[in-house]
């Protein structure tokens, strides 16, 4: 954790294309921005390649699940992921309680399936899952950069401990300053008190902060609604909700052209399409 830092002189070049060919941009500027908030599952943390993982093993261990085509097996687990998961949100389950629930549902899609069979299914699905733990590509050199000028907060839908865990696995709880999840506050994205509590403990205004998700309407939305600056990480060519609210990026590469979007000396859409 690192104390208040003010605004910082930054100078990023940036390759740039105004639709009339390349542009070559330097930015040199004082920037208003002193801390960028960042969602972590799918934006920081490859959860979806994890997730994938925890599948391919649960299908090869149970006969009964190899038949069904991959893309109609994942659909159907995120589906049942995001409805347990809200009563987790909730409080109504614990994450083990939910765990078995979601595991003893998705299995039962063939033949009914026991608690034993749930909890076979959780620990091939965890055991792959863990093993695959890695960050999204650009994120330790975007967060190693960014470090040195403004301050790092992670806002995020789940229970602390595990994602603590992630951002521990990865090696990136160095380089955060603050982390708040739904647990700690007692209400998910896109409820505005989980950005509040990040701003309050970044000690920021909503102008002096930038947001970055991939979930439109829990980080892009949310974050707007309480007038902090968005930009939507869109890693699979999603069609764009709304153009006026928040510009996309692909990825979070190339490093100059994602730190000159966030940080705002440049306009979003030279910067996206420098990337
Ligand atoms: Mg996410």
């Amino acid at each position: 954790m690192t104390g208040t830092r003010s605004a910082t002189i930054l100078r990023v070049k940036v390759e740039a294309s105004n639709g009339r060919g390349a542009l070559p941009t330097t930015v040199t500027g004082r920037t208003n921005i002193r801390a960028v908030l960042f969602d972590l599952d799918d934006t920081l943390f490859d959860h979806q390649f994890c997730s994938r993982a925890g599948l391919a093993a649960l299908q090869a261990g149970f006969p009964s699940l190899a038949s069904e085509p991959f893309d109609a097996f994942e659909l159907r687990y995120r589906v049942l992921l995001e409805e347990v998961h809200l009563k987790v949100l909730s409080g109504e389950l614990s994450p083990a309680a939910a765990r078995s629930e979601r595991f003893q549902r998705f299995l039962s899609v063939a033949a009914p399936a026991s608690l034993a069979d749930a909890a076979r299914a959780a620990e091939l699905y965890a055991t792959a899952f863990r093993a695959s733990r890695r960050p999204i590509t650009g994120v330790l050199d975007l967060l190693g950069h960014l470090k040195a000028h403004v301050r790092i907060g992670v806002v995020t839908n789940n229970v602390r401990r595990e994602q603590v865990e992630k951002l521990q696995h990865c090696g990136l709880d160095r380089l955060i300053d603050v982390l708040v999840t739904s647990e700690d506050v007692g209400v998910a994205k896109p409820h505005p008190a989980i950005f509040r509590a990040a701003l309050e403990q970044l000690a920021c205004t909503p102008d002096q902060v930038v947001m970055v998700g991939d979930n439109w309407e829990n980080d892009v939305v949310g974050a707007t609604r309480v007038g902090i600056r968005s930009i939507w990480l869109n890693r699979y060519a999603e069609p764009h909700p709304d153009l006026t609210l928040a510009p996309e990026i692909t990825e979070l590469t190339p490093l100059e052209a994602v730190v000159a979007l966030l940080l705002g000396e440049v306009t979003s859409r030279d910067a996206a399409r420098g990337s």
